[in-house]
């Protein structure tokens, strides 16, 4: 059974966006963190069981920026927590969803991730995440 882990908004700045999303969600920000390999800074705040995710390129030409560019700031992804990553993979490969990276990488908040195609499931960019249990 999945879960929403979090939901992810693509921002321009967070110097602007995590005062102002505190304010909104009247709680601190828990965590900020750069994942290098996706040309980000994430910051996290908990609301409820799910959390909300800032991302904020740190390159001009990184996914985000990219994003910003065609689509302006906003809603980015959803982020489904999964028990297994690698099993609901072969289960929704196997039902004919398509991924943009089969293989689950590192992402922030020490999880798992991997994408599904927004054009398989209706322009909505989808994570799947695992957490990493050491
Ligand atoms: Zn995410």
């Amino acid at each position: 059974m999945h879960k929403i882990d979090h939901i992810a908004l693509a921002v321009k700045s967070l110097s602007t966006a995590v005062p102002l999303f505190e304010k909104l969600l009247n709680t601190p920000c828990y965590k900020i963190e750069t994942v290098e390999g996706e040309n980000v800074n994430t910051a996290f705040f908990q609301n409820g069981e799910t959390k909300i995710e800032l991302l904020e390129s740190i390159s001009d030409d990184g996914v985000i920026a990219r994003f910003i560019d065609k689509k302006g700031e906003g809603m980015h992804h959803i982020a489904l927590l999964v028990e297994d990553i690698y099993a609901e993979i072969n289960r929704l490969k196997t039902a004919g969803f398509i991924f943009l990276n089969e293989e689950p990488k590192k992402g922030a908040d020490n999880k798992l991730i991997c994408f599904l195609h927004p054009k398989c499931t209706n322009g909505v960019l989808t994570e799947l995440c695992q957490e990493i249990k050491t």
